[in-house]
């Protein structure tokens, strides 16, 4: 039986998720609306919570997002692009994934 290499530890997911955001050119984060983001000098990691228990960080992110003047256009961009991990537009993967079903049901 063939052995499958066991996944990557979350931190380096995590860190590639970062590097994504916030080093990337070209994407999504490059429009004009990323410059109003509330969480432009916030600490990367609150945004990442490694898991559904992490809710210290889950409630830093979302204090940015509550104020943001951009949420909007991060919640866009993320419910768009399914590899996206982490809080956006005030919500996290499994928020996302229930919106885009409603999305299905109601087109
Ligand atoms: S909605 Fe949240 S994650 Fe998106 S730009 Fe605003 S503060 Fe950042």
């Amino acid at each position: 039986m063939p052995r499958v290499p066991p996944p990557p530890p979350v931190e380096v997911v995590v860190a590639e998720e970062q590097q994504y955001l916030f080093a990337t050119t070209g994407t999504a984060l490059q429009e004009q609306w990323w410059a109003s983001a509330a969480c432009q000098d916030a600490e990367p990691d609150v945004f990442f919570p490694v898991s559904a228990h992490d809710q210290i960080s889950r409630r830093v992110a979302l204090s940015f997002c509550g104020g943001c003047a951009v949420r909007d256009e991060c919640l866009r961009v993320a419910l768009e692009d399914r590899s996206l991990i982490g809080i956006w537009g005030g919500t996290d993967e499994a928020q996302r994934a229930r919106l885009r079903e409603r999305q299905l049901v109601a087109s």
